[in-house]
């Protein structure tokens, strides 16, 4: 039996997910990327190596001095760099890539969605008038809204935001989801929070936030999910495990001239 080598693009639960079903298969071979932000990571199902590549030119090297047979981007729908490397450093190194797209959350009936491109529109679409303010965004876009200290946060992430941010109000919440609804439900209703600024992450760990403001009526100011390379997809880990399958079940067949 041949083995095959397969490296996921991480950092997300799907990723985590998706190596421990891959890892499974006697036949595959599987390591795990991570950017190497998190402090803490949790713990993964296989070999991890950390830290960025150099572009889509130092992926492309790795897969090839790796001898990696398939790549699995399966980072986080905002992580547009890597996933723009990797389409372009399966092309260089012909190496087949599969990536995992997590669906966008969808705006239901009544629901106060705000789209952006960035965090300066959403600082915009905050105004002049004081308010109380949920940012569930990660550090790289928090720095915009140092321009409009009026307003009273209450700001969650992963990693502290080190060093503080320049807002005389600001409450700093250290947690990683999967957040419930009842949860969110009670600290929005607890730090009286008017409106929720983050991302369309799509996938129910981070959702809790969407319904309890939906619920409370509370409008979300949403990032708008930025383009992604249009590569072989699922939506899902087991899509993407299926499709991982039929990729090894032909190169199987290949090899036996068939
Ligand atoms: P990015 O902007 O697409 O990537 C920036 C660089 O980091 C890449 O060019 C690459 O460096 C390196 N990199 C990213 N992912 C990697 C991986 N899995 N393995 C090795 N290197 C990797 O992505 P990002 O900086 O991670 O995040 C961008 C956005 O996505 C942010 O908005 C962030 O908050 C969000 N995000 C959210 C979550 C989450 O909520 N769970 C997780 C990840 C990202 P080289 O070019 O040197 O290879």
């Amino acid at each position: 039996m041949s083995i095959h080598r397969v490296l996921i693009l991480g950092g997300t639960t799907e990723a985590r997910e998706l190596a421990g079903v891959l890892a499974e298969r006697s036949e595959l071979e599987v390591g795990l990327s991570l950017a190497g932000r998190t402090a803490a990571p949790v713990r993964q199902p296989v070999p991890v190596r950390s830290g960025g590549f150099g572009g889509a030119e130092g992926l492309a090297a790795y897969l090839t001095s790796e001898g990696i047979d398939l790549l699995i981007d399966a980072t986080h729908p905002y992580a547009a760099h890597i996933s723009a490397n990797a389409a372009a450093a399966s092309d260089r190194a012909g190496v087949p890539i599969i990536a995992l797209r997590r669906p966008a959350w969808q705006a239901g009936h009544g629901d106060r969605w705000h789209q952006v491109d960035d965090a300066r529109q959403a600082v915009d679409i905050l105004g002049a008038a004081r308010k109380h303010v949920f940012l569930a965004l990660g550090r790289q876009e928090l720095l915009p809204f140092e321009a409009a200290p009026q307003h009273a946060y209450v700001i969650r992430s992963v990693d502290p935001i080190e060093p503080g941010l320049s807002l005389p109000d600001a409450t700093y919440i250290l947690a990683r989801g999967p957040f419930s609804e009842a949860a969110e439900t009670e600290l929005l209703k607890k730090n009286a929070i008017e409106a929720i600024v983050c991302k369309n992450s799509g996938g129910a760990a981070t959702y809790g936030k969407i319904a309890a403001a939906s619920r409370l009526n509370i409008p979300v100011i949403m990032f708008r999910r930025p383009d992604l390379p249009d590569v072989p997809s699922g939506a899902s880990v087991a899509e993407v495990a299926g499709l991982a399958g039929h990729w090894l079940d032909s190169a199987a067949r290949r090899k036996r001239g068939v």
